[in-house]
């Protein structure tokens, strides 16, 4: 009989099992932190065409240590009870990692969106907030929404709309979700936050000398070749980042519809404009194509960094040893079972998880929340006063040099903060700070061998402190 493969929810048990040993936190402290504290599981009926479906949909709140609850909400054939549950946590462990003062949640909507016309899905989305907002399961100071696999800014759209509805009166309902359009109480930079945040990430890591020499690398991400698996929100901009900004070579990707290599380099720009024109990344040219059934091959090509950015379970038991880059960066939640996690750490792996990588997007997340509640776009308030005191300064400094900037560098050295410009470097500070959190915990404890179980372990210390400062578990 063939073994059934860990599920995802059992192996983010596992993970927190192997951290929590770690912590020295008494037991009951430890269950309330792992057990998702509410699932709400609803079918209702909408009518698509002349029939009638009945959709299966979720809302998990993992954790209520910190209100709201946040986490995006996924359209897809394969949601089930678990997964949201598995989702679920990991919202609240990456909120802790990344500082961001929210419990963990996820909504799961139980349809291939692919199968819909825009009409049919405005019509889900709109009865599926209906029914959260009849079950007090959304709302600004309860729980908030964003995307995930499957829903993007014109859901979101729907569900602020449809809350709005219900609660015309509530000034700071535009903090019932996040991730909304920016002409829409939603925030620059939402869209690629995920992506940039795996940037970030993955260059801070590259950057420790003595880490990238345990691998046989040398330090920086400049040069380094990268494989990715998924071209959706986070993929796309992953690949994109990682190339333009981050000076690493692109030389694999794959999608459902198949895969592409090319040892010396694909230009992701001109990769994306050819699927958008041709509906896949088959036949791109300069490189090889991999087929459907193969596509999961290029995961195990040789590569100094494979980034899953797909869904969970991608990388298992199955095929965790033939994996040849030294380093995973898990941009999609849960790509790594935890079985496989174990071969892959004894090969000498280096594994940036999930909880940390990829919570550049609930990072900005809050910053879009926090610009709702305020009801004033960043950078409004100073932009010009910084502006002209930065003038004035130079001003200065070419009176005391008696040498002139030209007016085209003038222009960059005065310039105020926009929008974007506070959220790329709130995001940049945030990955940056959390990684050397996590590391000082892996460098000043010898039992926590992996970068998984000390994000974990830096996780559950502080929300274990706010269970303490409430007096709850003395
Ligand atoms: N769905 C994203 C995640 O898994 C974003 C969540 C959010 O922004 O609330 O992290």
């Amino acid at each position: 009989m063939t073994k059934q493969p860990t599920s995802f929810y059992q192996s983010v048990i596992n993970y927190f099992d192997k951290a929590a040993v770690h912590t020295g936190l008494p037991d009951g402290l430890l269950e309330q932190i792992k057990v998702c504290n509410s699932v709400y599981r609803v079918n209702f009926p909408v009518k698509i065409g002349d029939e009638v479906k009945v959709i299966e949909a979720y809302r998990v709140q993992h954790s209520q240590h910190r209100t709201p609850t946040k986490g995006g909400i996924r359209y897809s054939n394969h949601v089930n009870q678990e997964e949201v549950m598995a989702l679920a946590s990991l919202m609240t462990f990456k909120c802790a990692i990344v500082n961001v003062p929210f419990g963990g949640a996820k909504g799961g909507v139980k349809i291939n969106p692919w199968d819909y016309t825009p009409e049919q899905l405005e019509k889900i989305t709109r009865r599926y907030t209906t029914e959260l907002v009849r079950r007090n399961f959304i709302g600004p100071a309860i729980d908030v929404p964003a995307p995930d696999y499957g829903t993007g800014p014109r859901e979101m759209a729907w569900i602020y709309d449809t809350y709005r509805a219900f609660h015309d009166d509530e000034l700071d309902a535009a903090g019932c979700v996040t991730g909304k359009p920016v002409n829409l109480n939603g925030i620059q930079g939402r869209t690629e936050a995920t992506g940039r945040g795996v940037l970030y990430g993955i260059r801070e890591t590259c950057a420790v000398k003595e880490d990238m020499a345990r691998l046989g690398l040398s330090p920086g991400l400049e040069g380094k070749t990268v494989v990715v698996q998924g071209l959706g929100n986070v993929g796309s901009h992953s690949c994109t980042l990682l190339q333009d900004e981050g000076g690493a070579k692109i030389i694999g990707v794959s999608e459902v519809e198949g895969a592409i290599y090319n040892p010396n380099g694909i230009d992701v720009h001109a990769m994306l404009r050819f699927r958008q024109e041709t509906g896949s990344i088959i036949g791109f040219p300069g490189a090889t194509s991999l087929g459907k059934e193969d596509r999961r091959k290029v995961l195990e090509f040789e590569c100094d960094i494979l980034v899953p950015a797909a869904l969970e379970n991608q990388i298992t038991i199955e095929n965790a040893s033939r994996i040849k880059a030294k380093i995973i960066a898990e941009a999609a939640n849960g790509p790594i079972t935890s079985e496989a996690e174990e071969v892959l750490l004894k090969a000498g792996k280096l594994i940036i998880p999930d909880i940390y990588l990829n919570a550049g997007g609930v990072t900005v997340s809050y910053f879009e929340w926090l610009k709702n509640l305020a009801h004033v776009r960043l950078g409004l308030m100073e932009k010009r006063f910084n502006q002209q005191i930065n003038d004035e300064l130079v001003s200065l400094v070419e009176r005391q040099t008696g040498r002139t900037v030209s007016p085209q560098e003038r222009k960059v050295i005065v310039r105020g903060a926009d929008e974007i410009d506070l959220v790329r470097s709130g995001l940049e500070e945030t990955m940056i700070n959390s990684y050397h959190e996590i590391r000082d915990v892996l460098v000043g404890n010898n039992k926590v061998e992996d970068m998984r179980t000390a994000a974990f372990v830096c996780a559950i210390n502080k929300i274990s402190s706010d269970y303490m400062a409430m007096g709850i578990f003395p």
